[in-house]
């Protein structure tokens, strides 16, 4: 039988699984919106901030994939639980999809590059192909480090449970408002953030850092992902812990490493220096 392999921008097959899934969830969004409660409200923002900050700025995106900085196991474990819950697939699945991504930013091969279609970057890239999110044997290849680990592995193949416990969590305490919008509201709009980042600072924002791909430094993509839109940035030093290099860039995923650096609970922050952003950096009439 024939080994089955990532192929990106396969057309020709639309994966079931992930199409049904994203397609219940934008239906149940526009379902929450009739069941909206200040309770339920409150339990969506703040399960935005932990699943999308935690788990992938801070978790899936700088620590797992990207080790740009360490922290016990048991904290490592916990973000990359919480990454699990935005429906963005296990820790190996998403970080392999991501290495990919640098290694062939904007070129043949990139999971998700605008240059194929503003919409495919966005959402399409998702939902064609070989169903890859659960995969650990292949998608495994690409993350050896992570492979080594037997709850990354667990973890990447039953990578949707933690959110159905937290759904029936939800449920149990608040009733059907905090399921819509702590489940399927949330995950929704954190998809969609998440996304931008491959879509939007790939089309839209400034260019700081000569780099060989697209990528843009984005406010507002930064705003709504506690930091990821400082994209030009991330490409330029795709290992710094840092993506918002000067206090105007807000980038709260940064500001809370940094916290748990202070407490003594994050260590070997990966930073550049003054001296390597300054031979990266475009002259400033072409920065604009
Ligand atoms: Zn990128
Ligand atoms: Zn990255």
């Amino acid at each position: 039988m024939a080994t089955i392999e990532p192929t990106y921008n396969d057309r020709s097959k639309v994966s079931p699984v992930t199409t049904t899934a994203f397609a219940i969830f934008h239906i149940l969004t526009v379902v929450a919106l009739f069941y909206t409660t200040w309770q339920a409200v409150v339990v969506a923002a703040v399960l935005h901030w932990v699943c999308i900050s935690w788990g992938i700025g801070m978790g899936y995106h700088r620590l797992h994939t990207h080790r740009a900085y360490t922290v016990p196991k048991v904290i490592d474990y916990l973000f990359a639980v919480c990454g699990s819950m935005t429906l963005q697939g296990g820790p190996i699945f998403w970080a392999a999809t991501h290495r990919i991504h640098h290694q062939r930013s904007d070129k043949p091969g990139d999971p998700h590059t605008p240059r194929d279609g503003r919409w495919w970057s966005h959402i399409l890239w998702t939902i064609f192909g070989e169903e890859m999110h659960s995969n650990t044997e292949v998608m495994g290849k690409y993350a050896p480090d992570l492979m080594k680990d037997r709850f990354y592995r667990v973890l990447n193949s039953w990578h949707w449970v933690p959110l159905v416990v937290l759904g029936l969590v939800l449920l149990a305490v608040g009733g059907l408002p905090w399921v819509l919008w702590g489940v399927f509201l949330r995950v929704t709009v954190g998809l969609h953030c998440t996304w931008l980042v491959n879509s939007a600072t790939h089309l839209w924002g400034k260019r700081r850092f000569q780099t060989t791909d697209d990528s843009r430094n984005n406010w507002w993509v930064a705003l709504l992902t506690f930091g990821e839109g400082w994209h030009n940035n991330h490409h330029a030093y795709p290992r710094s812990a840092r993506h918002g290099l000067v206090r105007r860039e807000l980038d709260v995923s940064w500001l809370q490493i940094r916290l748990l650096a202070a407490l003594g609970i994050a260590r070997d922050l990966q930073l550049p220096t003054a001296s390597q952003i300054a031979n990266k950096a475009l002259p400033l009439e072409e920065a604009a």
